[in-house]
């Protein structure tokens, strides 16, 4: 009998879960993925989740892990960069426990896909300090430290060129401002060059949505540290909220 646990993942435009299989770190079967409900309030997202996982493959599996695109201190949101605003200090973990009748462990969305890179991708038994960074509405850092979670960094809101990092250098500014490729990635750069003058990085592992494109920016990159791209896709942030969950599980009180 395979070790399963559910994982969760919620963005500012998808909503995307799956059970996922401990012992490989892979999807048992393909993910689902419903739209984030507009506005995303707190009610809206959970009707969204209850939804998803009331389908047959979920059926059976207790443990569930829930990434969120915020800092999360107990279950509880502290920051809505790209999510509805009520949900600062909402108790999260309790409401969408109740939508899908479960307790459910939360974590940052960045340090969920940092968990599975680091557990079973890109990062995988490297040591010393690691950090994920995913490049998509905003920009999410996990930070590891031999493999160890260094939770909530939220590091994407540096200041960079006077501003919040992530409003100059996310993936999203590319589209929004219709940058080349080159000139997009040359910001990216100037941003991990920035991290690592601050933390002496060991690797810096880049995700998010381009992480399917790497020819186009990955050339550009050239921090001090090595730099390498996402090898499980879309899928780690899903992965990685169910390893969480799997290590704790019954820390929570559902409400
Ligand atoms: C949020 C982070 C999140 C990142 C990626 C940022 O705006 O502050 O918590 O990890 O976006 O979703």
């Amino acid at each position: 009998m395979a070790n399963l646990a559910i994982g969760v993942d919620i963005g500012g435009s998808g909503i995307k879960a799956a059970p996922v299989d401990l012992d490989t770190g892979t999807l048992v079967v393909p993910r689902l993925r419903h739209a984030t409900p507009q506005p995303a309030t707190p009610k809206a997202v959970a009707a969204v989740v209850g939804t998803i996982l009331r389908e047959p493959q979920f059926r059976g599996i207790e443990v569930a892990g829930i990434g969120f695109p915020a800092a999360i201190k107990d279950g509880h949101p502290m920051t809505a960069a790209n999510i509805d605003n009520s949900w600062i200090g909402a108790n999260a973990a309790g409401l969408l426990g109740d939508a899908i009748g479960r307790e459910v462990s939360m974590l940052n969305d960045a340090d969920a896909a940092g968990l599975a890179e680091t557990r079973f991708g890109a990062g995988k038994g490297v040591s010393g300090e690691v950090m994920m960074i995913t490049l998509g509405t905003g920009i999410g850092t996990g930070y590891f430290v031999d493999g160890q979670l260094v939770p909530n960094t939220e590091l994407g809101h540096i200041e960079l060129q006077g501003r919040d990092a992530e409003s100059w250098a996310a993936a999203s500014v590319r589209e929004r401002e219709k940058l080349g490729w080159k000139v997009w990635a040359s910001r990216v750069d100037a941003y991990l060059k920035a991290l690592d003058r601050l933390l002496w990085l060991d690797l810096i592992i880049i995700g998010g949505g381009v992480s399917s494109s790497p020819d186009r920016f990955m050339p550009y990159l050239k921090p001090r540290c090595p730099v390498v791209v996402a090898t499980m896709g879309n899928d780690a942030g899903i992965i990685g909220a169910a390893l969480y969950a799997a290590e704790h599980a019954n820390a929570l009180p559902r409400s």
